[in-house]
């Protein structure tokens, strides 16, 4: 699944294509992707509108049109957004320019979604029940983390994949950073002491910034507004690694499981929480 670094990267690559130019038609193939909206109040509102911006949340993408209108768009396990004259099988939406290009949502799956918002109260509104803190914000600090964590109980790794507490950060993501903070999923993120978050905060960050850096992870259907893949995968320190040598200790990386997902890590640089005397009862 596209998280917050292969998201990032589409943004960046379809916002100068994009920015300035006027929709002249979008017609959803596959009325699944804006229920309970049918396809025909979806064109209503976009149809002829000049997109002024597009933005991210999180996993999501935001194409802000004139008026304050916007399309919110979520490519969850297999979308892409594609720049081509070409009509792939599996294209559930699609979108005339009006110099000519054309913009397809394509979605083996069918599990993404579009939904139209009118107004910036309506869009804010529609964040603040699904999304945390914006990680690559000013606003994800080590206090603002702490101060999520408290008192909870809850394995660290299940923390982070948590979209409403960090938006943004899935299972590679969440592996890679616990790897560099040297932390294992499954301690309890509120018995994290306060070095451990500071670490955790930087480590989310730095490992975001990387995925961005190599323009994504293509290990699924995940690609480029051209095709083409990314190369974080070729750079992951723990994920998918399973009997490769830690890069910083040599001990084979061990798969695990945490909060229902395959999880990586060094047995030896994320040391296995101890029980406590309230978890063995
Ligand atoms: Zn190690």
């Amino acid at each position: 699944m596209p998280e917050l670094p292969e998201v990032e990267t589409i943004r960046r690559q379809l916002a100068p294509a994009l920015e300035g130019r006027r929709l002249e038609r979008i017609r959803v193939l596959d009325p699944r992707w804006c229920e309970p909206a049918p396809p025909e109040a979806i064109a209503d509102a976009l149809n002829g509108r000049m997109i002024e911006r597009l933005g991210r949340r999180g996993k999501y993408l935001i194409m802000s049109f004139e008026d304050d209108v916007h399309l919110v768009m979520h490519l969850r396990m297999t979308g892409n957004m594609l720049l081509t004259d070409e009509e792939p099988s599996h294209t559930r939406v699609r979108m005339d320019l009006d110099d000519g290009q054309k913009l397809l949502f394509v979605d083996v799956r069918r599990f993404g979604t579009g939904d139209v918002l009118l107004g910036s109260d309506a869009l804010a509104e529609y964040f603040a029940s699904r999304l945390g803190v914006e990680p690559l914000s000013p606003d994800f600090t080590a206090e603002a983390l702490r101060e999520q964590a408290r008192g909870r109980r809850q394995p660290v790794k299940a923390f982070l994949l948590n979209q409403e507490r960090i938006a943004g950060v899935g299972n590679i993501y969440a592996d890679e950073a616990l790897f560099r903070a040297r932390i294992h999923p499954l301690k309890p993120v509120g018995t994290l002491r306060r070095g451990q978050i500071e670490s955790l905060r930087d480590a989310v960050v730095e490992s975001l910034n990387q995925g961005i850096d190599a323009k994504g992870a293509s290990i699924d259907d995940y690609r480029h507004v051209d095709g083409a893949r990314g190369s974080f995968q070729d750079r992951f320190l723990v994920h998918l690694r399973k009997g490769e040598p830690c890069v910083r200790c040599g001990t084979p990386i061990e798969k695990m499981r945490a909060a229902g997902r395959g999880t990586y890590i060094c047995p030896k640089c994320q040391r296995r929480p101890r029980r406590s005397p309230a978890s063995r009862k």
